[in-house]
């Protein structure tokens, strides 16, 4: 894929930018191995004070870099302002926990004293996608360059501009010269990096196949690796539910950017009893969604990242209608200059058909109606991914039911599933391992060491 900036809401091409060619990374790889062995003994204090500043110019700015977003990847703009914000948060908060979390913990054993201490590791390679440009590298990069080690970035193709704007705001909030460095690099060049003896581990949020491939070239060099795939999260709606509540969430955790989010509901497993009053208002809601160019601020739904997701997109709600699922609303692109697809939601989707089974990377909702709570959390379970489950009910004995049986690396009840600062993030089954974010996420890329003296 060509290394350019593509409106997605025009499909005008505005910028081109040149691969960094073997000798550049090489420079790049031995810069990175340089200042890292400075940087992994700066103080706390000194990695908190620049992570702040990060903070604060990302807020000073969060306007343009708004619109890079929305420029490169189709964000409607108060989502990217939003995420924007949200960068600055995960910044502030790892300049302030992180030395908490860092902290040695004392062991009692045979020694006089034994304890655990977390060192960096070196230079973490963090492959990213392009449906939170900004969020996505700034989780990584938080905890990675808190804990010590220095960050490279293998941005999404379709997303340089964001990509070069982030290596910059780290230089400008005084993190030195390779600490954080973007790499302008095809997906091709990637394998080539995670054998370098220089790149200690990697991480790589996007598609299946991607991870397979980062996962499979750090095996055989036995590095670590943390994958964040996709998901077809399901969000259970039960008869005890409140379904004002749980509709109007519905919209948001289906719609956010535009519905191409790892964690979006994909899946609404609604309980028969209250099965006809949730689509109905489900789909007046969807028809006062706003489609269109997404710089205007009262648009809801912008362009999808790219035409093969628009594509792919279609072709997955084509052959679920063709093998007898119903359109309730939507069904096919908008009609629109730039990849628009409509509000769709799909109902009596057949148990063979992509709808059952794969991730809809858009704005798509799958309807599916259950008899009770076992059929529900079966349904729920009935898949390949396992990234975070939405449940909605008001019974304590469903809520404990629900806790044990869903099989996903997060449970949101009576909520939106959504990324936070201070809880890990991750998944289980083909969405993916290891955690980012809290605690748990800075652990991740440190090396766990042992102590024992007597
Ligand atoms: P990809 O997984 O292809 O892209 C994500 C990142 O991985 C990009 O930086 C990409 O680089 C890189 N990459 C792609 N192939 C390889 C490879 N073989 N080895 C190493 N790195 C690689 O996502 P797409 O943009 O193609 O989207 C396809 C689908 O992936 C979506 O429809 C959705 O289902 C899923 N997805 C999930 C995301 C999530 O948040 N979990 C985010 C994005 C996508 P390059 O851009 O240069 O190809």
């Amino acid at each position: 894929m060509a290394i350019a900036t593509i409106n997605p809401a025009t499909g005008e091409k505005l910028k081109t930018f040149t691969a960094l060619s073997d000798s550049q990374i090489e420079a790049k790889l031995t810069l990175a191995a340089e200042v890292f062995d400075d940087y992994r003994y700066q103080s706390m204090a000194q990695k908190s004070q620049w992570l702040n500043r990060a903070a604060e110019l990302l807020e000073q700015d969060k306007l343009q870099f708004a619109k890079i977003m929305t420029i490169e990847m189709g964000k409607p703009m108060k989502g990217a302002i939003a995420e924007v914000e949200k960068c600055a948060w995960v910044c502030r908060f790892y300049a302030e926990k992180a030395e908490e979390f860092l902290a040695n913990v004392a062991i009692t054993s045979d020694a006089t004293r034994s304890f655990v201490t977390y060192q960096p590791l070196g230079a973490i390679l963090a492959v990213m996608p392009w449906n939170f440009p900004f969020w996505q590298v700034f989780r990584f990069a938080a905890p990675a360059l808190m804990a010590g080690n220095v960050g490279i970035l293998k941005h999404a193709s379709n997303v340089p501009q964001c990509a070069l704007a982030i290596e910059e705001i780290f230089q400008k909030a005084g993190f030195p010269n390779g600490v954080f460095q973007t790499f302008l690099i095809g997906a091709d060049q990637v394998e080539k990096i995670i054998n370098d003896n220089r790149v200690k581990a990697a991480t790589l949020t996007g598609s299946e196949p991607a991870g397979m491939a980062l996962a499979a070239a750090a095996g055989k060099q036995i590095k670590k690796t943390v994958l964040e795939l996709g998901g077809s999260d399901p969000f259970i709606v039960l008869e005890s539910a409140n379904l004002e509540a749980a509709v109007a969430t519905a919209v948001t955790a289906r719609m956010l950017n535009s519905g191409q989010s790892c964690i979006a509901a994909k899946r609404f497993i609604v309980a028969e009893s209250i099965y006809e009053r949730f689509t109905t208002e489900l789909v007046a809601k969807y028809k006062a969604l706003k489609v269109g160019d997404p710089l205007q601020e009262d648009t809801d739904i912008g362009p999808l990242a790219t035409p093969d997701i628009l594509t792919e997109l279609d072709q997955q709600v084509q052959e679920t209608v063709r093998l007898g699922a119903k359109v309730l609303i939507g069904g096919k692109p908008a009609d629109l200059l730039g990849n628009f697809y409509l509000p769709t939601i799909l109902t009596e989707i057949p148990a063979d058909s992509p709808g059952a089974s794969e991730e809809f990377f858009g704005p798509v909702a799958l309807l599916f109606r259950v008899k009770n709570i076992d059929e529900a959390i079966k349904l729920a379970n009935h898949s390949a991914f396992g990234l975070g489950a939405s449940a909605w009910t008001n019974e304590s004995q469903e809520c404990d039911r629900l806790v044990r049986e869903i099989e996903a690396g997060a449970l949101f009840i009576n909520g939106l599933v959504k990324s936070d600062p201070r809880l890990p993030f991750g998944g289980i089954k083909r969405s993916g391992y290891g955690r980012e974010l809290s605690s748990q996420g800075i652990h991740e890329f440190v090396n766990i060491k042992t102590v024992w003296i007597k």
